[in-house]
């Protein structure tokens, strides 16, 4: 059985160098700001505030990292989730988000550790233009030793048909409710499997 033995919150950083060592294999969690990102990071660890909602939009420009410890089978693996906030932040200045998305890039593709990105998205919007390249820089970035995992957020949200079609779409996507805890084991599952059972 895999369970989530201890997670906790390590330290935030305003940019990639102000950034904890790296070292640890790391899961970096993206994606559009009320996705749902600090919610599934606490629904996954089993905390219920790990990870803090970010409901003043952009303010909280900052990377986050927490320490997570997996359990399987007696054996203890731990990792690091990196909290990457910042897209689709629509009260700060064209400029300021072109700065803090330079930033971002910057981490993503010199931060060695990730071993996983994890691209959450909302299913009830699955033709946004900002996931669309998010998506596209991902894999243009990606190298061997990287995965990437597209989640869909608030399929609570969707009727069985709407479900099809995004899974027609997305046949790799893993859909999940943070609110009905839908496929949150299967996700876990997913996320330790591709990080320590290559
Ligand atoms: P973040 O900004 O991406 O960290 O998003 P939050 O985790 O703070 O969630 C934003 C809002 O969406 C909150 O009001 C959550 O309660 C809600 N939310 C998150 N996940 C789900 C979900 O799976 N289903 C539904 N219906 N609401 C959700």
């Amino acid at each position: 059985m895999l369970i989530v033995k201890r997670a906790n919150y390590l330290t935030s950083a305003p940019s990639i160098k102000e950034a904890i060592e790296e070292g640890i294999t790391e899961v970096a969690f993206l994606g559009r700001s009320n996705v749902g990102k600090s919610s599934f990071i606490n629904s996954i660890t089993n905390y219920k505030n790990l990870a803090k909602s970010s409901s003043t939009p952009g303010k909280t420009k900052m990377i986050n990292f927490f320490e997570v410890v997996f359990k399987k089978d007696d054996n203890d693996f731990i990792c690091r989730f990196v909290d990457l906030p910042g897209f689709g932040y629509a009260k700060v200045s064209k400029k300021e988000k072109l700065n803090w998305e330079k930033n971002l890039t910057k981490f993503l593709k010199e931060r060695n550790s990730i071993r996983l990105f994890i691209h959450l998205r909302d299913a009830r919007h699955i033709n946004l233009e900002s996931d669309k390249n998010l998506s596209e820089y991902l894999n243009s970035i990606k190298r061997e030793d990287q995965k990437i995992l597209e989640i869909f957020t608030k399929v609570d949200k969707l009727k069985q048909k709407e479900k099809s079609l995004l899974l027609n779409k997305f046949p790799n996507a893993l859909l999940i409710s943070n609110l009905k805890k839908f496929h949150i084991e299967k996700a876990r599952e997913v996320i330790f499997n591709s990080l320590f059972m290559m």
